[in-house]
C-alpha cells in the first residue's frame, strides 16, 4: 500500500497516491477497502457476504470510519468464523 511504502522513503503523504485508479487519492486503508474503483467488483461481493452474515449492508453505516470499524475491528471474529474473508 502506497501509504506505507511512502513512509519508508519519507515521501509526503499527499504524494502517496493510488496507482490502481485515476482518482488521485492517497492509497491508505480506507481507499483500498472502501474507495478504490479498481476493486469495485470485489467490494460488491464483500458487502453482499457481509450482509448475508450480519444482516447489515454498507448503507447502514454513515461514514467510511464506521464501515472500516465494522469490517476490521468489531466484526473480525464473526467474519473469520463465518469465513466471510474468503473472498
Ligand atoms: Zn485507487
Amino acid at each position: 500500500m502506497r501509504i506505507e511504502q511512502g513512509r519508508y522513503v519519507r515521501e509526503p503523504v499527499s504524494a502517496r497516491v493510488c496507482s490502481c485508479c485515476n482518482s488521485g487519492c492517497v492509497e491508505d486503508e480506507s481507499h483500498f477497502i472502501l474507495g478504490c474503483s479498481a476493486y469495485d467488483y470485489l467490494r460488491q461481493n464483500m458487502w453482499a457476504k457481509f450482509k448475508e452474515v450480519t444482516g447489515c449492508d454498507a448503507e447502514y453505516f454513515s461514514n467510511n470510519g464506521e464501515k472500516l470499524n465494522a469490517l476490521i475491528v468489531k466484526q473480525v471474529k464473526r467474519l473469520c468464523t463465518c469465513k466471510l474473508l474468503d473472498w
